[in-house]
């Protein structure tokens, strides 16, 4: 369903106001009573939600920005159950605290990302390929040299920024996980040196010489524009980007079709 059409979601008169998604729990547990969760290991479920507190707030984010919103236009279901503008469901506080969060540290969250997220040209993010900068000689303060090969023969492709929800400082410096590698010549991408690299040690690459044009990706059964975008792109956000360069109008895809990836 488009972000602007107005679904039957919350039950209430949310629906006029507010724009609604669901969260996926993970599996491995039941409900009693409604929404009590019953045989829930949260210690065990921990990686999993963390996954889907990130790409909730990146949603957060991207709604925020597309449709001139805030962190306070964010409710949950029972937040607008109080405000008397949904119905009677527990979502998401039946959940979010087993993981110590509620919907005050959310939108602090997402408030966060927002302010971030002003200067996302010059800031590394999941997805982007970098290289390393002429001067560079350690990963990050402290640790080991960085092999020659490694800075002159391969770009890398950033995969992952966070670890357990938190950003990962070594040698004071905060850092990415390089976990693939792109040869220089040719652009072929590889299994990566799955280091931790202080960010103000790489530069963004934006266009690296191919010679096979956008690379193209053929849609699947259950694939959704968001998760190819997240898939191949590593960020569910840029699925917009994908829209463009194919020149869709909606949303829909459907298996076996050939959609150009923007780099
Ligand atoms: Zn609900």
């Amino acid at each position: 369903m488009p972000w602007d059409h107005r679904g039957w979601h919350a039950g209430g008169a949310a629906n006029n106001t507010h724009i609604g998604f669901e969260i996926c729990e993970p599996a491995g547990f039941s409900y009693k009573s409604g929404s009590v969760m019953v045989g829930y290991d949260a210690a065990k479920q921990e990686d999993y939600f963390r996954k889907a507190w990130q790409n909730t707030v990146e949603l957060c984010v991207m709604l925020c920005k597309k449709y001139g919103l805030n962190e306070n236009d964010i409710i949950c279901h029972s937040e607008g159950y109080k405000l008397g503008i949904a119905s009677n469901h527990a979502d998401v506080m039946h959940w979010f605290p087993k993981h110590g969060e509620n919907m005050d540290t959310f939108r602090k969250a997402v408030k966060k990302a927002l302010e971030n997220s002003t200067d996302t040209n010059t800031d590394i993010g999941i997805g982007d390929m970098v290289e390393f900068k002429d001067s560079v000689k350690n990963y990050y303060p402290g640790s080991v040299e960085v092999p020659t090969w490694v800075k002159n023969d391969y770009y890398h492709r950033v995969t992952q920024t966070l670890y357990k929800g938190k950003p990962v400082i070594k040698g004071g410096k905060e850092c990415v996980l390089l976990g693939k590698k792109v040869k220089k010549s040719g652009g072929q991408e590889i299994a990566g040196i799955n280091t931790w690299v202080a960010k103000e040690n790489l530069a963004i690459v934006n266009s690296i010489p191919d010679n096979k044009g956008n690379r193209t990706y053929t849609v699947q059964k259950g694939d959704t524009l968001w998760r190819i975008a997240e898939k191949e792109l590593g960020r569910g956000t840029r699925y917009p980007e994908i829209k463009e360069l194919n020149g869709l109008t909606s949303d829909t895809i459907y298996p076996g079709q050939v959609l150009k990836l923007p780099e």
